[in-house]
């Protein structure tokens, strides 16, 4: 482990160390360590704290001009699009995911920082219609210190959301990105300098959750938590957050639906790969994995058949490969859980359809995975975040929509259908706070992204992510009320 090299917080500017403890980075296709990070303790936290508000306080960004807010971020925007081989490295060996998914996805990045940016520069206050000779403006102003908390799953892509409308509304902001996949986000402290962000103004914070995350969600100075994780880290966050009134935002698991129709029967293809896309991509680990395929009676046999043929051929190996279709899921305790997952589905009566096991190969893999079950089992029911997928034959369109919404989950979920009108009535009635027709996965920084129930409090992207990282004042300026009160000649020509 000494000699492996070792990336220190990110903290006023420069690459810091927080203390003498480390922790491994390990790479989930190798199984090797690649580099150490910061364990950063309670004490370094709060000094993190301390200072960030001080650089809030100072203005050097909080109150600079939103034109040059604009042009950091767009900037910072540039330099990630000319950088991208290098983030795309690092991504690929954080998180085993395959080269030809990082590249796509990262490409993409830039464009938030883009988008948060202009909204910065367009961003307009308002003038109620107050009654009186008075004109009353509401304006936004940025909040403080932000606390964001990330995850594994997509580094950098949600690490950048957050930052991107933070910064924008000219907020300090510190990261604390999951430390299983935290070396894309610590680069990104580099790279805002460079773009000519304030030092302090954007800190980067390595350590465990139950530690330093907890730590830094502990500390009574934040303006506002913004966690993409699991719901037990929410429920761990959440109560200390309330007591010390910090509002959350919170993007949690799903159970995604992808409800296929017989209308795609005409175009099956279509539909298999529609279903493969949703399920597998990322070895099933996003929020929105397609991880219950409802799947219609009157084309059921045609469709599985096929997808079956589709999924024994997807080609799993080494994530650098630019062939590679399948990459690792993040860690053994991703491969044990799936496998616990497979293992309760049989019992339960599931059919396992193609894989369900480990992968051969060194590294954590598990084989793209279809079990046949019902609606109430667990497989059907709990975020397995892995290649594990349900299919359910369902008998009617009331039946799939019944189905879609049954779970505590509704985060995504997917319509296919030729049927114009059916694709309107459908996803008018599922309850998700993302629902797409003929399409899943779609994302784009102007578009709000966030689930109800379970999966969620709040949003990302758009201008809902802008407004949540502002607080609206309200200024009230008189030009033409005399103050009358405790006046008695006032009052008496008032009253009399
Ligand atoms: P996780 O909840 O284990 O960790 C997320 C982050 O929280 C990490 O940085 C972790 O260190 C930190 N953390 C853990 N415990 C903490 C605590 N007590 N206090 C403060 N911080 C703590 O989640 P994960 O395994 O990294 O990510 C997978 C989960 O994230 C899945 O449930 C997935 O659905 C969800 N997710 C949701 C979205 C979305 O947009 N809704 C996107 C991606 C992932």
């Amino acid at each position: 482990m000494t000699d492996l090299p070792h990336v220190a917080n990110w903290v006023d500017g420069a690459y810091t160390r927080a203390s003498p403890a480390s922790i491994a980075v390990v790479n989930p296709a190798t199984e090797l360590p690649v580099a150490t990070i910061d364990a950063t303790p309670r004490d370094v936290v709060d000094a993190i704290v301390t200072r960030s508000q001080q650089q809030f306080a100072s203005g050097a960004w909080s109150h600079a001009e939103a034109s040059d807010r604009f042009a950091v971020l767009v900037k910072a925007a540039a330099l990630l699009r000319s950088n991208l081989a290098e983030f795309v490295e690092l991504e690929v060996r954080q998180t085993g995911r395959p080269v030809r998914e990082m590249q796509t996805q990262l490409a993409r990045v830039p464009e938030w920082l883009e988008y948060f940016a202009g909204l910065a520069r367009v961003h307009e206050g308002a003038v109620t219609p107050f009654k009186g000779p008075v004109v009353n403006t509401l304006t936004r102003l940025p909040i403080g210190v932000v606390a964001q908390i990330t995850p594994w799953n997509h580094p950098l892509l949600i690490a950048t959301k957050k930052i991107g409308a933070a910064l924008a509304a000219g907020n300090t902001v510190i990261v604390k990105p999951s430390e299983l996949a935290p070396l894309s986000v610590l680069k990104l402290g580099e790279l805002f300098q460079t773009a000519g962000l304030p030092d302090g103004t954007l800190q980067i914070i390595c350590g465990y959750g139950r530690d330093t995350g907890k730590f830094l969600c502990e500390n009574a100075h934040l303006a506002r938590i913004d966690l993409t994780g699991g719901l037990a880290t929410y429920r761990a966050i959440a109560p200390v957050a309330a007591y010390n009134m910090i509002p959350m935002t919170a993007e949690l698991g799903g159970k995604a639906p992808v409800c296929i129709f017989p209308s795609m029967g005409s175009d099956m293809e279509q539909a298999v790969k529609a279903a493969l896309f949703a399920s597998f991509i990322a070895s099933g680990q996003t929020c929105v994995t397609g991880s219950r395929l409802l799947v219609h009676a009157d084309i059921y046999d045609e469709f599985v058949a096929l997808l079956l043929l589709r999924t024994k051929a997807l080609r799993v190996g080494d994530p650098t490969d630019p062939e590679t279709q399948i990459g690792a899921v993040i860690n053994q305790a991703s491969v044990e859980r799936c496998s616990a997952f497979v293992s309760r589905a049989v019992e339960d009566g599931g059919k396992i359809l193609c894989g369900g096991k480990p992968s051969e190969r060194k590294g954590f893999f598990f084989e793209p995975t279809l079990i046949e079950t019902h609606s109430k089992s667990d497989l059907s029911c709990n975020e397995v975040f892995g290649p594990v997928i349900a299919i359910l034959k369902c008998t009617s369109e009331e039946d799939i929509i019944a189905v879609a919404n049954g779970t505590d989950f509704a985060l995504g979920a997917s319509v296919w259908t030729r049927d114009f009108t059916q694709a309107h009535r459908v996803a008018e009635k599922i309850d998700a706070g993302v629902v797409w027709v003929n399409g899943h996965h779609l994302n784009d920084p102007s578009s709000p992204w966030g689930g109800f129930r379970q999966s969620g409090i709040g949003k990302e992207n758009g201008r809902e992510a802008y407004e949540s990282y502002t607080k609206v004042k309200s200024t009230v300026l008189n030009y033409g009320v005399s103050p009358a009160w405790f006046d008695d000649k006032a009052e008496n020509a008032r009253y009399g």
